[in-house]
């Protein structure tokens, strides 16, 4: 028996629709969305204060659809959107997401990439999805560069999106390169575009961002997300929050209630990409976009923007816990909410933080990439620190034991399945992965749940309790432990390896190594100097957040399975009871 929304969500309002571009659901009011002209400005700058209506997102992305049709030569229905593939490598900006919208309205695809990525690791993205150009920001144009080369992306094919001049660093746009705002100014002098034509059904098929994820194993994977992925969850969201949103809604007042919602999470990834920037975006919220977290900065942008709810993963939340002092300094009294996913946020991590702000509700929520986000949250009224919440609304999770029997027991263990309009079209030319992760609709999460009735509310609460997939989660970015193996590998002092994620206060998890060292290495080599090099050997090639910072160990063998697979959880068990006796 399958698990469901409990009774008070609202169901659907309608069957997400299947024929329209994310881009026009976001942006036409008549898809329900609140009404573009009276709404809070969409996006403003959380460091200067620029802020962009939402009247003028919408000129912006018509004039931006017009300038990179000419400049690339794309027509709305010619070609296919995998000949009309935009990379974006930028930190959080303005019109991050407003271009993808501008690439939609051309039939094209968003590939946004992690801004920690080393200039390999953007090249692999680049390369496999096929993107045709890339966008940047000044700060990070040297590896975009060197990426885009290396890609086969010439160089008169980067562009620019602006940040704030105090966070380029003084650099200014080298001469000759396109920003997006002098597409826009040439956009506005261009005729209309032909209106891109959507049959329906086309939108559940036509590919709209192309995130990477490693999923279960392997390496990172093109993770294809189609339009009414994007609008499922957006509309599954907003009516999961319906009730909260009436209750604040003003006394004496028929208008819906918005608010202000910290944009500071990566729009590269599906959380900030969906649940901030499409979500919250398309209930009329006004999204406060910061580059990068730096602490006071980030408080100061809340205290000034009087950001009522808090996008955030666990390692920001330690960071606010172990400062009290500094929080202290900042006046966050319009802050209701905080909203925590992408990875587990730590009991006592959550009481603390309710300590310091006994009246804040702290909602967490469980989704992945492949869900196009949110599967279950917990709602403001039935919080339960440590759940993820309810299931949202059009959305079926099944547990499975490793033996493939259904739990239907609450507090029973097994592997979480999803069934959503949300989930994914699969993964970009990956038989292999997309038979392995999606099955007769569902989509296995590889996360270990229980479901539990809360004895206040008894509402079902998913409890995410572990995770059986080989994937590692540094403050909320994924790190696939066999692309850190394979790296290994090309060590000449590495004869064998395998990477398990242990705890860290500060990150959750990071990456620990297990390896055996070649017959080459002599015996008189010393193991500590041998397992810094090999740490160096990851910090020269790889992003910050995958430095195996959980140390080398080197053993004799890797502990294998008879058909040659790492037997992961073994080096996991024998590390957790190590950690237990120390
Ligand atoms: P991503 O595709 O990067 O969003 O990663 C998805 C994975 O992050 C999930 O499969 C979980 O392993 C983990 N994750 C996300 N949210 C939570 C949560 N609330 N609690 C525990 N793990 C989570």
């Amino acid at each position: 028996m399958p698990f469901y929304s409990p009774p008070w969500v609202p169901k659907l309002p309608f069957d997400p629709p299947n024929h329209i571009t994310v881009a026009d659901f976001i942006l036409e009011e008549h898809h329900g969305r609140y009404p573009l002209g009276y709404s809070r400005p969409m996006f403003t700058c959380g460091i200067t204060g620029k802020e962009h209506t939402t009247l003028e997102v919408r000129d912006r992305v018509d004039y931006l659809a017009r300038g990179l049709a000419k400049e690339l030569g794309w027509q709305s229905n010619k070609g296919t959107e995998w000949d009309k593939i935009v990379g974006v490598f930028s930190v959080n900006t303005l019109d991050s997401v407003p271009l993808a919208w501008a690439t939609h309205r051309l039939g094209g695809i968003q590939t946004p990439a992690n801004a920690a990525y080393s200039a390999a690791e953007l090249a692999y993205q680049l390369k496999n999805s096929g993107a045709k150009c890339l966008f940047t920001c000044l700060p990070l144009l040297a590896t975009a560069k060197e990426a885009a080369k290396e890609a086969g992306i010439p160089d008169n094919r980067i562009y620019i999106l602006e940040v704030p001049q105090q966070f380029a660093g003084g650099k200014s746009v080298p001469a000759g390169m396109k920003t997006v705002d002098d597409f826009i100014k040439e956009g506005r002098e261009l005729p209309r575009l032909e209106t891109l034509k959507m049959e329906a059904g086309d939108g559940a098929k036509k590919t709209a961002f192309l995130c990477y994820s490693s999923g279960t194993s392997g390496l990172a994977k093109g993770v294809m997300i189609s339009h009414r992925n994007v609008i499922a969850n957006t509309m599954q969201i907003a009516a999961y929050e319906q009730k909260a949103r009436d209750a604040r809604r003003q006394p004496g007042t028929q208008s819906d209630y918005t608010e202000s919602v910290l944009g500071l999470l990566p729009m590269s990834h599906i959380y900030g990409l969906v649940v901030i920037c499409h979500a919250s975006v398309y209930r009329g919220d006004q999204v406060v976009v910061l580059p990068k977290f730096e602490f006071e900065q980030t408080l100061g942008a809340i205290q000034k923007f009087k950001v009522n709810t808090l996008y955030l993963v666990p390692p920001i939340i330690i960071v606010m816990t172990k400062n009290k002092p500094i929080l202290d300094k900042y006046d966050l009294s319009s802050v209701w909410a905080i909203f925590t996913g992408a990875a587990p946020l730590g009991q006592e991590t959550a009481n603390d933080l309710q300590k310091i702000y006994p009246s804040w509700r702290i909602r967490q929520g469980y989704g992945l990439t492949e869900t196009c986000t949110v599967v279950c949250s917990s709602s403001p009224e039935d919080v339960w620190l440590g759940s993820s919440g309810s299931i949202l609304p059009g959305i079926e999770c099944r547990i499975v034991t490793p033996e493939g029997a259904e739990v239907t027991d609450y507090d029973q263990p097994g592997e979480l399945l999803v069934k959503s309009p949300s989930v994914v079209l699969g993964y970009l030319n990956n038989d292999k992965a997309n038979k392995e992760t999606f099955e007769d609709g569902y989509m296995r999460t590889g996360d270990e749940a229980v479901i539990r009735r809360s004895p206040t509310s008894g509402n079902e609460h998913v409890f995410i309790v572990d995770r059986i997939k080989e994937l590692i989660k540094v403050k909320g970015h994924q790190v696939a432990p066999a692309e850190l193996e394979s790296h290994l590998l090309t060590h000449p002092a590495v004869n064998d390896c395998a990477v398990i994620q242990v705890p860290d206060e500060r990150s959750g998890e990071v990456p620990k190594a297990f390896v055996v060292k070649s017959p080459s290495v002599g015996i008189e080599e010393n193991d500590r100097v041998l397992a810094r090099q090999l740490q160096k050997f990851v910090e020269e090639h790889k992003a910050k957040y995958k430095w195996i910072t959980g140390g080398i160990e080197f053993i004799d063998q890797i502990p294998k399975s008879p058909s040659g697979k790492i037997l992961r959880r073994f080096l996991r068990d024998i590390e957790k009871e190590k950690r237990r006796k120390a």
